[in-house]
């Protein structure tokens, strides 16, 4: 006789991926009975794509997410086989980590941390259906689980993780598989289940470039990039000792006008402009076609090969993703500098998934619609690890604080690349995958990757993923920053002849009267090292103390200034719109915008302005109309 499986949890997070891991170990260690689901317990944290972690924006989301109490920063800090800081020539705002992690060892080790969790289990099972039930108030809440064996997890919140695998096709040329990356099997079954709930899904896809075996390939016709001297760790609880090691190195070569000939003599079988693809893919991440048919006359592209661990030949073919047939893959990669040989290991691929628009959800990754379901990382419309990871940890604090009765942590765009992130996802229409960037942050000057803890730490705290010690590490360092600072604000030397030669020295110019240590520091051809020249008294300081010193004094006007734009901002953002709100009431609204806005349902004017169709005109409509509400409930005696 069949007797139905059926489990008592308070957490499920369905999906192993970058997302699914932050969120089921945030659960878990906020005491949570969490059960995490993967199609593939041998897929855990897979990278199905480029061989590396960070970047530029990038680096910024791992260093929050790890201040926060996130995991993939210690992860990479395990596994990293190269690392490399981007971007140093230019300011501090763009400064971005990015490591080569070896795939094999990062899965392995975020697997360990898992299986080593206490109140997380893992389950290798396709989940089928979401289980609710209907709330008076017309909205719906989650109850449970279905497994494709037919058990049952019942639980308060769900994280949906799904990443590329629901629906997934793969396609290569003419080539179609009904799978999930790198052959594993795709969840067929759960996207009904979610359209019966209510939830609007939509198609995008993303693509890979092929695998070469190492030996096939002659690295003298490439140039070798090294990896950093003294190489700086991800996270903030990694010694910065124990990550100075033996580095591989990557290669740079180029296409060429042969490669580009190949590409665009054989479009027609590409699946994408053969119309066989039906998904949206990455602007900012395209596909060589995709960059020979843009940028036309772009002579060549750059292609970085990148090793995919130490115990493998394979050998990823950066910037050139493609779904071209395998033989014109064969053709177009040997014309390239070095692979004139080459062997595939894996073709190159596109693949195409079901995902959400995120406008669906809260700002918290609710849904708007479901009580107590969540949801994060590519299954959102992002693409990257980095941004899935991100969306994950979140998913999971939020699904968890829900249980515990406790505010959302929300983090809004001027504190963190994190806020930035989700507030574009679920303000803005975005059509394809989103991808971090930079220039997406208007406070950059202020989110730098350096001083992540310093915003983050006090919140992973509160919520109570970072423990005491590392936030009172915190507040020490904080201390020694701003003692530091005020020493060299309240320290000067005179124009004596042993400055005068110093600054000499140091090709700098010679002082009429007494400067303060910071108004030297300030000089571009001096730094506080360099100072240390003339200031042999002071106390040694920790690196990261340092690096915050020098940044705080070097860019203390725009820094003044930025925090002043903030200010700015977040009065916009304080000024919440109420749930029931009936935009049809608010006639003067253009049409346009009442539809936007009823669309959105935004939580705050701040975020209504940033709704693409509501213009700066219609938020002061919006605001006089608020007004009018408020007035007239505390006329009616209620408080808005
Ligand atoms: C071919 C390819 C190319 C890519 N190219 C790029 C790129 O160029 N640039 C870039 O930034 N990113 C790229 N990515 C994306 C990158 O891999 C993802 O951003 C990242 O892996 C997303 O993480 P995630 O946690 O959201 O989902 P994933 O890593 O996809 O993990 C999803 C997890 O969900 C599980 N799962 C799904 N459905 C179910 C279910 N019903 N039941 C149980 N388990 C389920 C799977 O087993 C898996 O563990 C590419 C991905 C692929 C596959």
């Amino acid at each position: 006789m069949k007797t139905e499986i059926r489990e008592k949890v308070d957490v499920c997070v369905i999906g192993a991926g970058h997302a699914g891991c932050e969120a089921a170990i945030a659960c878990a260690r906020l005491g949570l009975e969490t059960v995490i689901f993967t199609v593939s317990v041998d897929s855990i944290a897979l990278m199905p794509c480029n061989p590396n972690v960070g970047g530029s924006s990038k680096g910024h989301l791992v260093r929050e997410l790890d201040a926060l109490g996130g995991e993939m920063g210690k992860n990479i800090d395990k596994t990293f086989i190269q690392s490399k800081m981007l971007n140093v020539s230019k300011g501090p705002a763009v400064h971005s980590l990015r490591a080569q992690a070896d795939k094999a060892d990062y899965s392995r080790s975020m697997r360990h941390v898992l299986e080593n969790q206490e109140h997380l289990t893992i389950k290798q099972a396709e989940v089928c259906e979401l289980l609710w039930e209907n709330l008076e108030n017309g909205q719906k809440k989650i109850t449970g689980v279905k497994t494709f064996t037919g058990a049952v997890y019942e639980c308060q919140a769900a994280v949906l993780c799904t990443g590329t695998y629901l629906r997934a096709r793969c396609l290569c040329g003419e080539s179609i598989t009904y799978t999930g990356p790198n052959g594993l099997q795709a969840a067929t079954h759960l996207t009904d289940s979610l359209k019966k709930m209510g939830i609007e899904l939509r198609r995008f896809k993303t693509g890979t470039p092929a695998r070469m075996d190492k030996r096939s390939i002659d690295f003298s016709k490439m140039e070798e990039q090294f990896g950093d001297e003294r190489v700086v760790p991800f996270s903030f609880s990694t010694d910065p000792e124990t990550v100075q090691k033996e580095q591989v190195s990557c290669w740079l070569t180029y296409t060429n006008e042969k490669t580009h000939e190949i590409i665009r003599n054989n479009l027609d079988r590409s699946p994408i402009y053969a119309g066989i693809i039906e998904g949206t893919g990455p602007r900012y991440c395209p596909s060589i076609e995709d960059k020979v048919v843009k940028f036309a006359e772009k002579e060549r592209h750059q292609v970085f090969i990148e090793p995919e661990g130490l115990y493998t030949n394979e050998m990823y073919v950066g910037g050139m993703s493609s779904s071209l047939p395998e033989d014109v893959q064969l053709a177009m990669y040997r014309t390239v500098p070095g692979l004139e040989n080459c062997k595939i290991v894996r073709n190159a691929y596109a693949i195409e998934y079901d995902c959400i628009n995120a406008k669906q959800l809260y700002p918290s990754l609710e849904f708007k619609n479901i009580n107590g379901l969540f949801s994060g990382g590519q299954f959102n419309g992002s693409s990257g690890y980095e941004e899935a990871a991100a969306q994950g940890l979140m998913a999971g604090i939020n699904a968890s604080m829900k249980i515990l009765g406790k505010e959302p942590l929300i983090l809004d765009r001027s504190e963190s690349y994190i806020g930035v992130l989700i507030d574009d996802l679920v303000t803005k229409d975005n059509r394809e995958p989103y991808r971090m960037m930079t220039s997406r942050a208007e406070y950059r000057l202020l989110l730098r990757q350096d001083n992540a803890d310093i915003r983050l730490r006090k919140k992973g705290f509160e919520v109570g993923l970072i423990s005491e010690e590392q936030y009172n590490a915190l507040l020490k360092k904080e201390e020694l920053i701003e003692k530091e600072i005020s020493r060299l604000k309240n320290t000067s030397v005179g124009a004596n002849k042993e400055i005068q030669a110093f600054l000499e020295k140091h090709e700098s110019s010679t002082l009429k009267t007494a400067a303060t240590l910071a108004e030297l520091i300030c000089r571009p051809e001096l730094s506080y090292d360099i100072l240390s020249e003339i200031a042999k008294e002071r106390e040694p300081l920790p690196d990261s103390v340092i690096e915050q010193v020098e940044i705080e004094i070097k860019y203390e006007g725009y820094i003044e200034r930025q925090k002043r734009q903030v200010e700015q901002y977040k009065k916009m953002e304080k000024k919440l719109i109420p749930e029931t709100i009936n935009y049809d009431d608010a006639s003067s609204l253009r049409l346009e915008a009442r539809q936007k806005l009823k669309e959105f349902r935004p939580v705050s004017v701040g975020q209504a302005s940033r709704i693409s169709g509501v213009s700066p005109a219609d938020i002061s409509v919006l605001l006089v109309y608020l007004e009018q509400l408020n007035h007239n409930s505390s006329k009616n005696g209620f408080d808005n």
